[in-house]
């Protein structure tokens, strides 16, 4: 038994992988798997489209916003964003919550100018900064955030009102909790922790923004382009877009977008009570008013207990539990897709471990 808690590519729901085995050679009657199909053929746009009607229903998209299917991951969006709306003298404004990011605003940077709107980077991104929407640089362009700081395991609770486009980084939390369209001009996030497999990254903008992009941009990296060829302009990553597809199937079965949040949050609350009455044992790195219900992270007394913990872990089935590399110590990933058996079990064995060590 694997209990799969990896920080991305994460696990995908046992009846998603289940079904598309099923599907796999004889997709719709078609007599070929849906990665064998014409991207223009009536089977596959079947999917396509039915992948973005169901997105659009479960996440509550307004009318006014496009749907895109894209590849090249979030860090192709870190630049994207940043080709399509950083022309003239316009600014992009960044609050730093984590090294996803930085690097959305040094990818920015090789384009435009940005800048620092906050910075929790002094507390080891401890907590989600906050800014003041009227500090912001009058050329601002947009304003960039990271909705959930995968590595760090903090998640954006206040959700600013700018009078600038705000675009949200939404990789590790996308699908997890509903999305307040007021304040979100484009989300984006790769598919690979809470929305299928990697390749297929999805956009979300604010349709009004598609004629304010730049005009000078190569076709394929215009979101104007993507929109009005329905994310079909070139060929598309058919069997990644068919998984995130049955994902969102799935989600709709199990009862949407609150049934998940309401999931991740209680799953996420085993974990962190276990850390709050270890006495010290386990110390969570995030604030408690910052912490992040899909991605927990914390240490152990000392290097040594951490290596051995991971060790231990490892032998009882469980994957992904090492903190990111950059930071060290343990991370638990605890996207839609982790029972919550799983997280009982790891609840279990993290008691046990305090017990046998303090
Ligand atoms: N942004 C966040 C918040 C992430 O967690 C990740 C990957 O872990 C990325 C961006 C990078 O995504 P990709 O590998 O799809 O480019």
């Amino acid at each position: 038994q694997t209990y799969n808690f990896n920080p991305g590519p994460g696990p995908i729901p046992n009846e998603v992988l289940a079904k598309a085995q099923q599907n796999m050679f004889n997709f719709e009657q078609t007599g070929m798997a849906v990665m064998e199909l014409s991207h223009r053929s009536a089977a596959y746009e079947r999917v396509h489209f039915h992948a973005m009607n169901t997105l659009r229903e479960l996440l509550d998209i307004p009318d006014d916003f496009s749907v895109l299917f894209l590849q090249g991951g979030a860090s192709l969006q870190f630049s994207m964003l940043a080709k399509n709306f950083l022309s003239d003298n316009k600014a992009g404004a960044y609050v730093l919550s984590g090294s996803w990011a930085e690097k959305a605003q040094k990818e920015g940077a090789a384009i435009g100018e940005v800048y620092t709107a906050a910075a929790s980077s002094n507390r080891t991104y401890a907590d989600v900064p906050v800014f003041d929407p009227a500090d912001l640089q009058e050329n601002t362009a947009y304003v960039h955030l990271t909705s959930n700081n995968t590595i760090y395991g903090t998640q954006l609770s206040d959700w600013p009102a700018c009078e600038q486009p705000v675009f949200v980084d939404m990789s590790s939390d996308i699908l997890s909790r509903p999305i307040p369209w007021d304040r979100v001009d484009l989300a984006y996030a790769g598919a690979q922790k809470n929305a299928g497999m990697a390749g297929v990254t999805i956009a979300i903008i604010r349709t009004s923004l598609l004629d304010q992009a730049s005009g000078s941009l190569p076709p394929s990296l215009s979101y104007k382009q993507h929109a009005d060829k329905d994310s079909l302009y070139n060929t598309p990553p058919t069997g990644a877009i068919y998984i995130t597809s049955l994902v969102l199937d799935w989600i709709k079965e199990q009862g949407g977008i609150t049934e998940m949040e309401n999931r991740a949050k209680e799953k996420a609350a085993l974990i962190y009570d276990v850390i709050d009455r270890s006495n010290g044992f386990y110390s969570g790195h995030a604030d408690k008013d910052s912490r992040s219900w899909m991605n927990i992270t914390f240490r152990l007394p000392s290097e040594e207990l951490e290596k051995k913990f991971l060790n231990q872990a490892s032998e009882r089935g469980f994957t992904g539990l090492n903190g990111h590399r950059s930071v060290g110590g343990c991370r638990v990933s605890n996207y839609n897709a982790v029972p919550r058996e799983h997280v009982e079990i790891l609840r279990d064995f993290m008691l046990e471990f305090q017990q046998n060590h303090s």
